[in-house]
């Protein structure tokens, strides 16, 4: 047929090509990591697109992180040799479930205008909710509540499908009551948690045949990548909307299933034939993403746990460079070792975008920013301590917040004394009272008090000052661009200025992110769509763009792969956790050990594990044993690396000195200090006892104060980073150089060369 001769295909073993041509009825593609499933939902998607059999928009695509949605849109655009427009319906479940929940929010009491609370907005209101209930709030925690009504979430549980007993792990059994009220309170303030997206989609279905029907006559196709790690609401919300078409076809495997924590459940996937009668079934067996050894010991990893289907896997890459299991000395040691071997890779001619870190937990993440930051080395933090939810930033969105609404008491609330405008604690339960008592929002009711003697002196005369501002936003962001709005907000509320004035270390940053933030806005055409990309980016960013080093948790690193891959902190308690290792089963442990082939699965070319002999955990520090799963590694495949070096202190002085030449040079590079250098030096004899040597084979010099520089004010200079520039003073060896591109720069004279030489 001329499907088969069709470029997309061509590339496409037997079973893939099945896969991609089997468009009709239910199926499952079941295999192993790197075999192509999502290459296959991708061919796929732009085979139904290009054979005409549904347009974009009747199309849902369904991935599990943000940034895999939009890998997805480019590559089905790449297949299908252009941009595609459209796609409405590709995204994640909760973003899908959020635009759905818009259309029909008045079916379940809502209003379009909903907003979604993140988790920090949940725990305040849940906090408001237990203590009005009369428990104590310190004894049965929000946050504790918070994890139970996730839970129940999950499970696509509503209050009303509870039983009492199920809510008696909190407070004597006051659980289902505090979620009931908690759900009335989000009503009230048109307002909707992460798990409610899913359960009031489910709700709406269930309840309005004639919505659902208009969704089966829309959704012609459903496609769901990393379906091992769905959950029951998932579950359900999906069943519900494949009852139309019945073409719904899902990717996974059972291996990588690491989500159990939250409600994930790998049986969904094993239990595909019985929900979806009459399903294909397709399993792929090659492996197109590693090496032989990377494979071979990833395979022999996950073949010691017992509850798993088990599957073959092969590569036609042979050989290659083993797995390589290296122990260093503490976790600085292990940072160090590995920003080496960064650089090492770097000096070959590679990108740091092909490298990844991933580690368990986003503590290990410290030691290698600090180093990465001394090196200067460029480096993100994928999905790790996320942009959006930094205090500056949430601070911000509660202002857009409350401008976009009167209503929105927790956004109210956070900003109403940030900065510090004089109204205490006092005065702000004195509002709360009222607008509980008025049944008004919180705004509202300011509005009111302010007109009475309920409140006095400063606090009324701020709170006027505030809501005028408000009004005044209100009416000027009719015509003002939105990015323009936030800015001016942020200056005349004095929320910058705060932070001005604030001598932290941290508040450059703040500032640093607040810009950074307006120019997110920017991405968008209005406030509205901003903060509805906000509210839904769980995996924040666009994750790697230019040549960075990835810096993530095994766990975001699902579906991705690096040609190189650093594993760090395989030790016992960190992975697999001391959580896994507490719990009496051995699900946790079966499930850490998926985590651990997940981790070396995303290798192309190299895989290396570290352990460290000591570990600094929570401030103190303890020696650790290496991870059992190292054991576990078949030998064939693993080549353990002798850093016996590492164990030497004196050899580690060298190695420390020789690292903050190349830290120096770098920093002068960019034309940034080197505050590492510069308390090396200070500490060097002290620490070690001897002198720095000469740092040979990286050109740095070392600022001699005193000395003249070799250049004359005038002269015209050539810097590697700067390009050319004109020397306007010295002040020793320091130059201050106005370069034609890049401006007034202070420079090391070490780091120029006369033009006339270059
Ligand atoms: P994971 O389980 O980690 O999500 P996956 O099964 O989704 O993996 P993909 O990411 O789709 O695997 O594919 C892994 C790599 O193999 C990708 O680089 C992909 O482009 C490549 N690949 C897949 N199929 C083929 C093929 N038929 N020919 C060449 N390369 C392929
Ligand atoms: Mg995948």
């Amino acid at each position: 047929t001329t499907d088969d001769q069709a470029d997309y295909l061509s590339g496409l073993n037997p079973e893939q090509r099945k896969a991609v041509l089997t468009t009709e009825g239910p199926l499952l593609v079941l295999a192993g990591a790197g075999t192509g499933k999502t290459r296959v939902l991708t061919t796929r998607l732009a085979h139904i697109l290009h054979n005409r059999l549904a347009w974009p928009s009747q199309i849902l695509a369904v991935t599990f992180t943000n940034k895999a949605a939009r890998e997805m849109r480019e590559r089905v655009g790449q297949t299908m040799g252009g941009a595609i427009e459209g796609l409405p319906w590709l995204g994640t479940f909760h973003s899908i479930a959020a635009k759905i929940l818009r259309i029909h929010a008045e079916l379940v009491g809502l209003k379009s205008s909903f907003t979604i609370l993140d988790t920090d907005d949940q725990i305040r209101l849940l906090k408001q909710v237990i203590e009005a209930a009369g428990i104590d709030s310190k004894r049965w925690t929000a946050r504790y509540m918070a994890s139970l009504i996730d839970g129940w979430k999950n499970k696509g549980l509503t209050p009303d499908r509870l039983g009492a007993d199920d809510g008696f792990t909190f407070a004597d059994g006051k659980g289902v009551e505090i979620y009931k009220t908690y759900q009335d309170r989000l009503k009230v303030l048109n307002a909707v948690d992460f798990g409610d997206l899913l359960l009031h989609n489910i709700t709406i279905f269930q309840k309005n045949p004639d919505v659902l029907k208009g969704f089966h006559d829309r959704f012609r196709y459903l496609l769901v990548d990393e379906y091992q790690d769905t959950n029951v609401a998932q579950y359900l919300w999906l069943r519900l909307l494949a009852q139309g078409s019945n073409n719904v076809c899902c990717v996974g495997d059972d291996d990588q299933s690491i989500y159990g924590w939250r409600g994930a459940e790998v049986d969904n996937i094993l239990r595909f034939e019985q929900d979806f009668p009459g399903a294909t079934v397709i399993r792929l067996e090659r492996n197109y993403r590693s090496t032989e050894h990377i494979l071979g010991a990833a395979s022999g990893l996950i073949a010691a746990n017992k509850d798993r289907l088990g599957k073959t896997l092969w590569t036609e890459d042979d050989g290659g460079h083993k797995v390589t299991v290296t122990g260093v000395w503490d976790g600085p040691a292990e940072a160090r070792i590995i920003s080496g071997e960064i650089e090492n890779w770097a000096s070959k001619g590679r990108s740091y975008s092909d490298v990844a870190i991933l580690v368990r937990a986003s503590r290990q993440m410290r030691n290698f920013e600090e180093r990465f930051i001394q090196l200067g080395l460029p480096y993100r933090v994928v999905g790790g301590p996320r942009f959006f939810e930094r205090a500056e930033i949430r601070d911000a969105h509660a202002y857009m917040r409350v401008l976009n609404s009167d209503t929105d008491d927790l956004a109210f609330e956070r900003i109403v004394n940030v900065p510090k405008r004089g109204i205490g604690a006092t005065s702000v339960r004195k509002l709360q009272q009222a607008a509980r008592t008025m049944h008004i929002s919180l705004e509202q009711a300011t509005r009111q008090i302010v007109k009475t003697d309920e409140i006095r002196g400063k606090a009324r005369s701020s709170l006027r000052a505030f809501l005028l501002d408000i009004d005044r936003w209100r009416r000027e962001s009719q015509d003002a661009k939105h990015t323009d709005m936030a800015e001016r907000i942020l200056d005349q509320s004095g929320y910058t200025q705060m932070w001005r004035d604030n001598k932290d270390a941290k508040s450059q940053g703040r500032l640093d992110n607040l810009k950074e933030l307006i120019s997110a806005m920017g991405e968008f055409d209005t406030l509205e769509a901003y903060m509805e990309h906000v509210s839904l980016v769980l995996d924040v960013d666009s994750g790697p763009q230019d040549a960075e080093v990835s810096l993530m948790t095994l766990h975001s690193a699902k579906g991705l792969e690096f040609p190189l891959v650093f594993l760090p902190g395989w030790e016992e308690g960190t992975f697999p956790s001391q959580r896994a290792l507490d719990e009496s089963g051995l699900a946790g442990l079966e499930e850490e050990r998926r985590l651990a082939y997940v981790g070396i699965t995303r290798a192309r070319e190299l895989a290396k594990i570290y352990f460290a002999a000591n570990r600094q955990v929570y401030g103190s520090w303890q020696s650790s044993l290496p991870s059992r799963f190292i054991d576990e590694l078949p030998i064939q495949h693993v080549e353990v690396e002798s850093e016996a070096n590492q164990y030497n202190p004196s050899l580690i002085a060298d190695r420390v000195q020789e690292d903050f030449g190349r830290s120096f040079k770098r920093a002068q590079d960019a034309g940034r200090s080197s505050p590492g250098w510069e308390r090396y030096q200070k500490n060097r004899d002290r620490d070690f006892g001897r002198q720095p040597k000469e740092i040979e084979g990286h050109a740095v010099r070392r600022p001699a104060k005193g000395k003249a520089s070799n250049y004359s004010v005038g002269e015209r200079v050539f810097h590697t980073k700067f390009g050319y520039g004109e020397i306007m003073s010295a002040d020793g060896t320091k130059l201050t150089v106005e370069f034609d591109k890049a401006g007034e720069k202070m420079v090391l004279d070490g780091f120029v060369q006369r033009a006339s030489e270059v």
